[in-house]
């Protein structure tokens, strides 16, 4: 790799900013700089693709266009603006730190690095991108796409999910960083990850800006990088899922404030892989008096340290009377409502969306249960 001043503008900046003008992908968050939008687009990106990011985004930016609204807003709403994202602390994170920016700089984001990573949820990478691309700090912001670019590049050995593996990546870039375009440096990186040095599959080194001093282009070993330590096997749970309804609502229970996607309205479940008895009594246990079963598919989700193994069952009850959508049959955490009300209103966990189909259970369908 070059090592002087003259060189590393020569040989490495300028074919990566020259690539990233001719090739970078026009995107919401990027029509300017305001620190807000890049903030939201890099906590949804964090764990999903850009195509699919898009449509979440400019729905979130159109509702809450500031920190102040996001500060402001209600959990409930909050929620099902991320519906489908997953990884809801993340938003949750966002809101305090909202509140923070709100409270202590007058709802102006903070500057510097150091006191953007400070805040609920930004950390390294996150403060990394908004202070260079919004602010024109020099700091580079190392993400995956990064480390994937810096190991083929330089055949590292050591693994990339390391935190050694994240700092040398820092110390690497910072003299690398042009003073004049930090942010864009950063970017030009990351589209480069994304869309030529890409995770899965061979990357398009023909396009890479770097492919002359790349150690795995020439050697032809880019399969054999990033080295990645094996990571311990997700747990597996089965669980038995109930679209319960009454030919007009859906039973929903709200999930605990605390832990795996605390406080969105799921589709109640029984833990393991429940046989029709054991699914009326459930039902009947729950406070309701079930009519007709009915079996409606299965699904797998995947978390980051388990997967749910599920299998759907529909179940109609005796029409329940309820002067508004609470359900007092087995306590506050259940709630009636229409299925209407559930896509609009509600924050379900997309881990259940493969039972969404089935919500508009109706009299009628499903094989009959022997009432007691
Ligand atoms: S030359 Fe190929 S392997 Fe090397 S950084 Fe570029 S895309 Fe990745």
């Amino acid at each position: 790799m070059a090592t002087d001043k003259m060189e590393i503008e020569q040989d490495i900046v300028t074919p990566l900013l020259l690539w990233y003008e001719s090739h970078k992908r026009v995107l919401p968050w990027r029509e300017d700089k305001n620190p807000y939008r890049i903030w939201v687009s890099e906590i949804m990106l964090q764990q999903t693709r850009v195509e699919a990011v898009k449509p979440y985004f400019d729905r979130f930016i159109k509702e809450l266009p500031d920190v102040s609204h996001l500060a402001a807003a209600k959990e409930e709403r909050l929620l099902k603006l991320w519906e489908g994202l997953g990884y809801y602390n993340r938003v949750r994170n966002m809101q305090k730190a909202a509140e923070i920016i709100v409270e202590a700089y007058g709802g102006m984001f903070p500057k510097e690095y150091e006191a953007l990573i400070k805040l609920p949820g930004i950390g390294d990478y996150t403060a990394g991108a908004i202070s260079s691309i919004s602010f024109n700090e020099s700091v580079p912001a190392v993400d995956g796409n990064v480390l994937r670019i810096l190991s083929r590049l330089l055949l590292y050995e050591e693994d990339v999910l390391s935190l050694k593996a994240k700092k040398e990546a820092k110390e690497a870039l910072k003299p690398l960083m042009p003073e004049s375009r930090p942010g864009d440096f950063n970017q030009a990186l990351m589209e480069l990850g994304a869309t030529v040095c890409v995770p899965n599959g061979a990357p398009h080194c023909d396009e890479c800006p770097w492919k002359k001093m790349c150690l795995a282009h020439k050697e032809d070993c880019w399969q054999d990088y990033p080295k990645k330590s094996a990571k311990k096997p997700r747990k597996i749970e089965e669980k038995t899922v109930l679209i319960i309804g009454d030919g007009e609502r859906i039973l929903l229970h709200k999930r605990p404030s605390k832990g795996l996607l605390a406080g969105m309205y799921e589709l109640p479940s029984i833990d393991g892989c429940a046989d029709e008895t054991a699914i009326v009594e459930e039902v009947r246990r729950l406070g309701l008096s079930p009519l007709r079963i009915l079996q409606s598919g299965e699904a797998k989700h995947i978390f980051s340290h388990k997967e749910w193994h599920m299998k759907g069952y529909g179940v109609l009850v005796e029409p329940v009377e309820l002067e508004t959508g609470i359900f007092n049959g087995r306590g506050k955490d259940y709630i009636m409502v229409s299925p209407k009300e559930t896509k609009q209103d509600y924050p379900i966990p997309s881990a259940f969306f493969a039972f969404t189909q089935y919500l508009d259970i109706k009299p009628g369908m499903g094989k009959e249960i022997v009432k007691k």
